[in-house]
Formats: structure tokens, C-alpha cells, sequence
């Protein structure tokens, strides 16, 4: 029944870095559910890495390299989508940065270079993509983007990435009520704890993950692929009612008061 899911379908996915990257396990789903895909990736030295990723895909992935502080770059990749693909219909933001001086000890020390970059990269992208991926939206679309539970609660280490991703779940509101007139959805999934090159950048990210497994009511850590899944039905019609929403897959931790 997944198999056709995203059948004729089209997407552009931000933030594949690897193989272990959650991007890369929701363009795994979206590719196995038929969908088209785009990629793009951040400089040149992570060119080769996703080619050979993209290359297990089916039907010749497109490519393009995209760092979301340069507008020329992004410009670029919505008109090269336009001239191959000329429609769009979902787009992945899985993207996050912050210097990792800021990801530990206490937040009252970000710089305030290191604010303006955190919430730059890791809030403002899905602002600027979502503005140019609407026009691509004619028939309507789905936008979703990756958060975390520090972005409402404190979690030591996450810091100024906690306060990004504030933003971030907040542009995912106001973009479902600008884009929602035009059938084009917003939505973000607050993830549990994974182990990703992002995630290794947290101090104190192993505790963190031993903590979820303890308490989470499931008594476990989130398998990437249930984020996936979760991604894929954001995507597709069978989501069709819903936006501006942060969906928890993390176990159920959210829940927990202490
Ligand atoms: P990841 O594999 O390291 O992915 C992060 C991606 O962001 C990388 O592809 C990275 O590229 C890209 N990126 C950083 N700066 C960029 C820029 N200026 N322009 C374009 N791309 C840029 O880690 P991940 O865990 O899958 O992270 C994906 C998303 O999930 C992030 O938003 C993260 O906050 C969120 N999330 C993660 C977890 C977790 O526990 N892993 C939990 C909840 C939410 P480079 O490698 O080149 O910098």
C-alpha cells in the first residue's frame, strides 16, 4: 500500500550530510513510496558523499549544491527545479547549525554572531524555501521541517538551538496560515534523540539518549525510520487535513513532567 503513496509525485529535500543523516532516511521512504526526488547538498566536499548515496536511488536523483546563507545558491536550485521538474510537490527541510561553542555550558554566554547564525541556518532557511517553493505549489504542496523538544523545554546543551528551534516551530504556523490559502501545508516533527552528526555536536548527547531510553513511556530511543514514516505521511495526501502542527516521535517523552 506504501508503494504508491507518493506515486507521481515530486520532492526537494534539504540536509542529507550521510547515511545516517534523517534526511536521507525520509528521502529513503519518500523514493521506496515512488516519489521523484531532488537533493541538495552544502559544498563541495559533500557533493561526493551524497552522489554516492543518491545514486542508490531509482530514476537519476537531480543534485544541487545549496548552502541556505547564500540567496544566489537558492535562487539557483528553484530555478533549475523549475526548468527539470516545473512543479513541486513537497519539500524537506532537515537542516540545523550552531557553533558548537554555543551547544555547551550556559545559553546567558551565545554570542551574539553565534544567536544570529543558530537562528539564520536553522530558522529563517524554512522561511526563505517555503517563499520560493510556493510558486512551484500551483496544485497545492506539503513543507515540513525537523525540531526538538529543547525548543519548548530547557535541555542542557541544546542552548541557543533550543531558541532557533522556538523560531522555527513558530515560522511553521505563520507559514501554514500565509500558504494555506493555495492548499500548501506546513508542518514540523519533533524527533526524539538520534544519533547524527548534528546530534554528536550536543554535549552531553550520549546521556541524553541513555535519559530518553530510561523514561520514555515506550522505554526507548526513536528508531530513525518511525521519523521517516511520520515524514512520508506528511507528505502525502493521507495527511491531507493537516497543517501548522509539531507532530512528537519521540516515544512519548514529551509527556513527561518529571
Ligand atoms: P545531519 O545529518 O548533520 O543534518 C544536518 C544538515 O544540515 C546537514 O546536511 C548539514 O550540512 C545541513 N546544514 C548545516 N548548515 C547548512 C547550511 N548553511 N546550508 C545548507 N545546509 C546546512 O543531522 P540530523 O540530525 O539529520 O539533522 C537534521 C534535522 O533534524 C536538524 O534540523 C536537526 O536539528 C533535527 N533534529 C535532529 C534530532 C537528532 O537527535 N538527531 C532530533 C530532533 C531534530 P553540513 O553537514 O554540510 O553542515
Amino acid at each position: 500500500m506504501l508503494e504508491n503513496l507518493l506515486k507521481d509525485k515530486k520532492g526537494l529535500i534539504f540536509g542529507v550530510a550521510n547515511k545516517r543523516s534523517i534526511a536521507w532516511a525520509i528521502a529513503q521512504a519518500c523514493s521506496r513510496a515512488g516519489a521523484r526526488l531532488a537533493f541538495t547538498y552544502q559544498g563541495e566536499k559533500l557533493k561526493e558523499k551524497v552522489e554516492e548515496l543518491t545514486r542508490t536511488l531509482p530514476g537519476e536523483p537531480l543534485l544541487l549544491p545549496c548552502d541556505v546563507t547564500r540567496d544566489e545558491e537558492v535562487k539557483e536550485v528553484f530555478d533549475r527545479l523549475r526548468e527539470t521538474f516545473s512543479t513541486l510537490d513537497f519539500l524537506v527541510h532537515s537542516i540545523a547549525f550552531a557553533n558548537r561553542e554555543d551547544l555547551e555550558g550556559q545559553f546567558i554566554n551565545t554570542s551574539r554572531a553565534g544567536y544570529l547564525l543558530a537562528q539564520e541556518i536553522s530558522s529563517y532557511s524554512l522561511t526563505l524555501l517555503a517563499r520560493e517553493a510556493a510558486p512551484l505549489m500551483a496544485s497545492g504542496g506539503s513543507i515540513l521541517t525537523m525540531t526538538y523538544l529543547g525548543g519548548e523545554r530547557v535541555v542542557p546543551g541544546y542552548n541557543v538551538m533550543g531558541v532557533a528551534k522556538a523560531a522555527l516551530e513558530s515560522s511553521v504556523r505563520y507559514l501554514a496560515n500565509d500558504l494555506g490559502p493555495m492548499g500548501i501545508r506546513v508542518n514540523a516533527i519533533s524527533a526524539g534523540p538520534i544519533n547524527t552528526l548534528a546530534a554528536r555536536g550536543i554535549s552531553g548527547f550520549t546521556n541524553i539518549l541513555a535519559h530518553v531510553a530510561e523514561k520514555a513511556p515506550l522505554r526507548r530511543n526513536v528508531e530513525i525510520e518511525e521519523v521517516a514514516h511520520t515524514a512520508l505521511f506528511l507528505a502525502s495526501p493521507l495527511s491531507s487535513g493537516i497543517t501548522g502542527e509539531v507532530i512528537y516521535v519521540d516515544c512519548g517523552f514529551h509527556l513527561l513532567g518529571l
